[in-house]
């Protein structure tokens, strides 16, 4: 039920952080992975991880939040892989400011990445699909954000856009039911990665991060990862719209 094998994933953010531990895991399903990010090297890096571990990989550099290059590689990577069967719109950024000093410019950024990438990168895998008459499923990466007004620190632009994934996911899922699109969405709490370095540089911040968690500790990528593997193949074949919180208890408090 879990198997991935012959299935093409498409893993934008693939290059790093979640994105990366993800990358391997569908590999080690079975999977063909295709690493998309706007880092190049840390895109080629991942593939020849997963090459080296006896993989399938490909690797592109990609802005989720430019259409034309949206386009462009997912046409050429998909003729490279041979189609496109899952796509985890995992690519994310956050820029932490008080929102009274928050420029248009970093409100921009951020949506254009968190959200208007992931409805780019949807809707060109949906099309491809739709086009061809074949099943697909989409995961996006939320957040516990995605239900939270924060605390540690403002973030506004970051927890609008996670909010706006979790309807994204659900209105999507409703749409495309027809075509058996599934999509769905992870929502981890703090993960061990490269975005939150200046959290965990931070013991007061990791001291309240444990206190508002009943696990009492960050995620690490790879439980994030298993998560859209489940996400991903047959387990979850009657599971569409749904928002499957990786979060040590977080929302359940
Ligand atoms: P990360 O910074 O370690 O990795 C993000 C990757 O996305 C990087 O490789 C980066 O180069 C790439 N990227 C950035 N902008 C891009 C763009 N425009 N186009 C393509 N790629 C781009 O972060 P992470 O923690 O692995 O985050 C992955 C996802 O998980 C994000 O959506 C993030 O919001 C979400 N998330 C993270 C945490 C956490 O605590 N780390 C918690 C909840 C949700």
């Amino acid at each position: 039920m879990f198997r991935l094998d012959g299935k093409r994933v498409f893993i934008t953010g693939g290059g790093g952080g979640i994105g990366r531990a993800a990358a391997l895991m569908f590999a080690a399903f079975g999977a063909h992975v295709v690493v998309l990010d706007l880092d190049s090297a840390a895109a080629e890096g991942v593939r020849c991880e997963v090459a080296e571990l006896g993989g399938a990989a490909s690797a592109f550099a990609l802005d989720v939040s430019d259409e034309a290059s949206v386009l462009s590689v997912f046409s050429q990577a998909e003729r490279e892989a041979g189609g496109l069967d899952v796509l985890v719109n995992n690519a994310g950024i956050s820029i932490c400011r008080p929102s009274t000093e928050l420029s248009l410019e970093d409100w921009n950024r951020v949506v254009s990445v968190n959200l208007t990438g992931m409805f780019l990168c949807s809707r060109t895998a949906a099309r491809s699909w739709i086009g061809r008459g074949v099943p697909g499923a989409v995961i996006n990466t939320a957040s516990i954000m995605s239900y939270s007004g924060g605390g540690l620190h403002p973030n506004i632009s970051y927890q609008s856009t996670k909010a706006g994934v979790v309807n994204l996911t659900r209105t999507l899922a409703v749409e495309w039911a027809d075509n058996d699109i599934r999509v769905n969405a992870v929502a981890p709490t703090w993960v061990r990665t490269p975005l939150i370095d200046h959290l965990m540089a931070d013991e007061g911040q990791m001291e309240k991060i444990r206190n508002l968690t009943p696990l009492k500790r960050l995620a690490e990528p790879e439980e994030v990862a298993a998560a859209m593997i489940f996400l991903a193949g047959r387990a979850s074949a009657m599971t569409t719209g749904h928002v499957l919180a990786v979060d040590g208890g977080y929302l359940a408090r």
